[in-house]
């Protein structure tokens, strides 16, 4: 591996391996390190196609976008952002409909580092760093409050980042935004779950053990709970793949996915 492939942007630790790099590795991103690769393997090895269900996981994401703003949402809070890839919050809904307006929000610095050297500068999109354990903070965020206005609709996306936080803290994620949705408004969710792979599943989430943090997987009931004050959208909790697909066919059981209306 030659020196300048490895290079760290300052401020960027290399020391253990961050949950939005190992993801990039899954998606054959360039945005990792050796350190990053050695925690994906662990995943791949035990469970081949997890690379497959991260890319399904973009896939859903599409699809979400695309629904909200066909649901006439035009105003987007994608929480744990990840690293700039194919089809992008601001790409798929501007593509739709140019005056969408979207918010990242990422809590890993390298994840900053690479969307502002991507974003250009916008009256409709911009990208924070903060913790979405912190929810509050968020809405509170100047920033935030000058693009979104909270009297309208707006689609909040958690996708892969719920099971970075405890139970308590999903709740008070879920519950804090919950009250500063009107309703129309739209949560989409997507959380990684053992649930469809009892034989490989514990191996698999081992990848993530000495990970900035840790990932929990979930099943389905406690998932759907999640979704308490909402209406759920058919078809429910399914596998990523299954939600309201392009094609039928199958896919893979890593992950759930619900979307529900304030
Ligand atoms: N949402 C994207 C990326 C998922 S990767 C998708 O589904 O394709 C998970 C992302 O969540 C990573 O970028 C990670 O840095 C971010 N993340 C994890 N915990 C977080 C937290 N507490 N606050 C903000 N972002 C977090």
């Amino acid at each position: 591996m030659a020196d300048h492939e490895e290079y760290a942007p300052p401020g960027i630790d290399v020391s253990s391996p961050s949950p939005a790099r190992i993801y990039d590795v899954f998606l054959g991103g360039k945005d990792n390190f050796a350190i990053d690769r050695a925690a994906a393997k662990v995943a791949t090895d035990a469970g081949p196609d997890v690379p497959r269900a991260a890319r399904e996981n973009r896939a859903f994401l599409g699809r979400a976008v695309r629904f909200a703003v066909e649901s006439g949402i035009t105003q987007f809070i994608d929480l744990g952002t990840g690293l700039p890839t194919l089809g992008n919050v601001h790409e798929v809904a501007q593509a739709l409909d140019p005056a969408a307006r979207v918010v990242y929000v990422d809590n890993d610095p390298i994840v900053l580092v690479h969307a502002r050297a991507l974003l250009p500068p916008s009256d409709t999109t911009i990208v924070i760093q903060a913790d979405v354990r912190e929810p509050a903070g968020i809405l509170e965020n100047p920033r935030v409050r000058e693009l979104i206005d909270f009297d309208k609709p707006v689609a909040v996306l958690m996708l892969a980042i719920l099971h970075f936080a405890e139970d308590d803290e999903v709740r008070d994620i879920i519950g804090t935004f919950r009250n500063a949705m009107v309703p129309g408004s739209l949560l989409v969710v997507s959380h990684s779950t053992v649930e469809g792979h009892p034989e490989s599943g514990d191996e698999v989430v081992k990848a993530w053990k000495n990970a900035t943090v840790q990932i929990h997987s979930r099943n389905r009931d406690e998932i759907t709970a999640f979704f308490e004050g909402f209406d759920l959208l058919e078809p429910g909790v399914v596998w990523v793949p299954e939600w309201r697909p392009d094609r039928p066919g199958e896919g893979t059981r890593w992950m759930y996915a619900g979307v529900a209306r304030r």
